[in-house]
């Protein structure tokens, strides 16, 4: 038990209060962890679940775009690379706004391009020159397949992607040669609007579309979510192969677990209830400490704390119905302070008071800790005592009245001496109150035979 002084009153602070309090708090918190792990963990599978999806899209957006360039390859073999038909052909290829131009290049040099109309920046333009995008065309010589570039800025002064196929054409011997290439370029970011990124957003994440440039070896950004960049660490990332090229989503969550104000009501919610929860706990301990107190005033003397007459004659009944079958010797023993109203008159009451108090406890350390000690009234005491014989109780009474007169009462500079005069008589027949006449009529004996005295009522 703690102590506070809280205006006048002291409250005591139960210990099994705060306990319970830390025990609630404890209990709300793991409610409060629970509920944002299993938020963390729908919200894994949801960013699972889209970063698969937008994957594919993505892959699908770009290869529907980009495997035109099958179609002019198709071109350029059938006219056995003549490209007199290339603008008549062209235009049933370019049928999406994405598309920004198409191309061949045969050896590798620009020649015609369609639209030419802003587009004509890129003829003559040379594939195995050093210039952005450009090893992805090696890359697609080396490999013979289609092979994504970009995103990178355009002869054109614009952002594009881009993809370059190598064509290879039949020769007489029946062999292959390398004729050139053919590419489609896409208007970037547009080309990657059917992927619908900004969805990912709507359901709260962030995303990140990277790959490493292969002109620089860096990691490069292709398209961002660029007010969430970074935040957060809980992120998912998948590596999406695409068109020989290699591409990265990243998405993570944009809030964070207190940015949810149902978290933060559930903590105060918490706190409220573990107060609450301390509230009752301490209620409750101080109303039992009440009724001890209470019980405790109905039982005991107020000035020496040892019993009073009325609880002394309920537990000697108690004993007495005992010894109905042990069959014990037992006794009392009455006391009555010798000449204590003089006592009161030369020191006054309140040195009185503590001789009263002293003699209690020089009384306590004597008798045994189960007999039953208590104020009889005035400065009259008594003692019940059970199994015990005729011999012990005479030795015992002797020993009490030695401790309060060999010895003087000091108090507060106050030096006293005093005595008492005890009767003892033996309860014959389970009569408490018989044997409590007797021993009143043999300490009346021992007061006329000049007091401080032991009398045994026979
Ligand atoms: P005796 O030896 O014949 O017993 O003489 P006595 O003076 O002890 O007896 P008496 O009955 O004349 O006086 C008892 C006194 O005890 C009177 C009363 O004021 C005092 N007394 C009773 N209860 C208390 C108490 O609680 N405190 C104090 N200080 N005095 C008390
Ligand atoms: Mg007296
Ligand atoms: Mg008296």
């Amino acid at each position: 038990m703690k102590g506070i002084i809280y205006g006048k009153k002291q409250i005591k602070l139960s210990s099994f209060a705060i306990l319970s309090f830390f025990i609630s708090l404890t209990l709300c918190f793991s409610v409060i962890i629970m509920t944002i792990i299993n938020r963390e963990n729908i919200e894994k599978l949801q960013m699972e679940h889209l970063i698969l999806e937008k994957t594919n899209r993505i892959n699908e957006v770009i290869s529907r775009l980009l495997y035109k360039t099958n179609s002019l390859s198709m071109m350029v073999i059938l006219e056995d690379g003549n490209l007199d038909n290339f603008d008549r052909f062209a235009p049933s290829i370019v049928d999406d706004p994405s598309i920004l131009n198409i191309l061949v290049a045969p050896d590798g040099i620009v020649s015609n391009v369609y639209p030419i109309e802003g587009n004509s920046a890129v003829l003559g333009l040379n594939f195995f020159a050093e210039n952005a995008g450009n090893r992805e065309a090696i890359t697609a010589i080396n490999t013979g397949r289609l092979v994504l570039g970009g995103p990178f800025l355009s002869a054109q002064g614009i952002e594009v992607l881009v993809g370059r196929l190598p064509v290879f054409i039949d020769t007489p011997d029946e062999k292959q040669r390398f004729w050139g290439l053919v590419s489609v370029t896409l208007r970037f970011p547009h080309a990657l609007d059917g992927a619908e990124l900004s969805i990912l957003n709507t359901k709260g994440f962030a995303y990140e579309l990277w790959r490493i440039n292969p002109d620089t070896g860096e990691k490069q950004v292709i398209v961002s979510d660029y007010e969430y960049a970074g935040s957060n660490p809980r992120f998912i990332e998948k590596h999406i192969p695409i068109i020989n090229a290699d591409w990265y989503l990243r998405v993570w969550p944009v809030r964070m677990w207190y940015s949810y104000p149902e978290n933060l009501l559930i903590i105060i919610a918490g706190f409220f209830i573990s107060l609450l929860v301390f509230f009752v706990v301490q209620n409750n301990t101080e109303l039992k400490q009440m009724g001890f107190v209470l019980e405790s005033m109905a039982k005991c003397d107020s000035l020496t704390g040892i019993y009073n007459r009325r609880h002394f004659m309920e537990s000697t009944k108690i004993d007495i119905d005992r010894i109905r079958r042990t069959n014990e010797d037992c006794f009392v023993i009455l006391f009555d302070l010798d000449r204590f109203k003089s006592i009161n008159d030369i020191h006054g009451h309140y040195i009185g008071d503590n001789v009263l108090i002293e003699t209690t406890s020089r009384i306590k350390t004597i008798i045994r800790p189960y007999d039953i000690f208590a104020r009889y009234g005035g400065e009259e005491f008594i003692i019940y005592l059970s199994g015990i014989n005729k011999r012990s109780i005479i030795d015992m009474a002797e020993r009490l009245r030695l401790s309060l007169c060999d010895k003087k009462f000091e108090y507060e500079g106050v030096s006293l001496d005093s005595s008492a005069s005890f009767g003892i008589a033996q309860i014959i027949e389970y009569d408490i109150n018989k044997a409590i006449m007797h021993a009143d009529k043999a300490l009346y004996k021992a007061k006329n035979e000049g007091r401080n005295k032991v009398v045994f009522w026979d």
